[in-house]
């Protein structure tokens, strides 16, 4: 058959000679085989024998037996189904594996017998290659970009908390407790709900200071905004709001409730013992309470100013007490 093309049409004897890529022509015998027509140069040189070695000998004698079953198996395919059929394979005898892309086109006789196969098989390990180094480095691509959204992330919490927290306690600061307590305001007087606002300032903490040194008194501050979380609610915001003066805004809470919170701040406090070199440092605090219907209209400040007027006299009136206001 290749010298009927080869005389035939000139150009396909260059074609032939020239082309990158591997073509065989198959004959299909009638008794199943499959013998090797031609090889043009290209797969001369792949299979490492001349066209003339490999002309008219059957495949299994050329082929290494490795994959031969997988390249019998294509060549039936395309006999029995008498149509051009492409697949990609691994293969190579040694060394490396090489991925081809096969195309055969059967050649059918006047009887419809499939007579001839004509292949070109192309070596496509670069693509492959590249496509695996490109699937791979995508992926590490990937869990870097995963790495430093979470390093981002996490660096953008300890940004908020830094923002948002007291460094000694934990609890809201100041700006923030603000911040928090005027969208509860404003949610209460949406909603018509109850709220309560508890000031708690330590008594006498100086003392601790003077007598037990600055440490000692930062350990008894963590140690007593430790304990709100004892007593209070998680929809409660607590915030530090001076040295040892605390505020805790409670949504939703009466009057009632708010004396009764109190009240339980106040005697986990004064009951609580803060360990400090092997010894015991007891603390009390007075606590003022106001609540949003007593101040109808009030802002947030007003509020604040009102339970620190509570607080003040909860502090006159002896310590270690609370004190709602008017
Ligand atoms: P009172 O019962 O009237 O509230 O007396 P007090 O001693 O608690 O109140 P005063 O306002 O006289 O003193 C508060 C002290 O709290 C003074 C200040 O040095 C101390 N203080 C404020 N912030 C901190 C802190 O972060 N750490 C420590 N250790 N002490 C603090
Ligand atoms: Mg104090
Ligand atoms: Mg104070």
């Amino acid at each position: 058959m290749v010298n009927v093309l080869r005389s035939r049409f000139p150009v396909f004897e260059s074609l032939w000679q020239r082309f990158p890529d591997n073509i065989f022509i198959i004959r299909c015998e009638q008794d199943g085989g499959f013998v090797i027509e031609a090889i043009n140069p290209a797969l001369e040189r792949v299979i490492g024998m001349p066209s003339a070695q490999t002309a008219g000998r059957p495949l299994e004698e050329v082929l290494p037996p490795i994959y031969l079953d997988s390249v019998l198996a294509r060549y039936r395919e395309c006999v029995a189904r008498r149509a051009p059929l492409t697949y990609e394979e691994v293969g190579g005898a040694e060394g490396e594996p090489r991925h081809w892309l096969t195309l055969m086109v059967p050649a059918t006789e006047a009887g419809g017998r499939v007579e001839y196969i004509l292949g070109i098989s192309r070596d496509i390990t670069a693509i492959r290659h590249a496509e695996e180094l490109l699937r791979r480095s995508n992926e590490e691509l990937e869990l870097r970009v995963a790495e430093r959204t979470a390093a981002l992330e996490a660096a953008n919490a300890r940004l908020l908390e830094l923002a948002t927290r007291d460094g000694l306690t934990g609890l809201f600061n100041r700006r923030h407790f603000f911040e928090l307590a005027e969208r509860e305001l404003a949610r209460a007087r949406r909603s018509g709900l109850p709220l309560s606002i508890v000031m708690l300032d330590l008594d006498h903490f100086k003392q601790i200071n003077d007598s037990r040194g600055h440490a000692a008194g930062d350990q008894v501050l963590r140690e007593v905004a430790a304990l709100f979380g004892l007593v209070l609610r998680e929809t409660d915001i607590v915030g530090r709001y001076g040295g040892e003066e605390f505020a805790a805004l409670l949504p939703d809470t009466t009057r009632e409730e708010a004396l009764h919170i109190a009240e339980r701040l106040r005697a986990v406090v004064a009951q609580h013992q803060v360990e400090w070199r092997g010894e015991v440092i007891r603390c009390s605090a007075s606590l003022g309470i106001t609540h949003l219907d007593s101040v109808a209209g009030g802002t947030l400040d007003t509020l604040l100013e009102r339970a620190d007027t509570a607080l003040m006299s909860a502090k006159s009136g002896g310590r270690n007490r609370l004190v709602v206001s008017a």
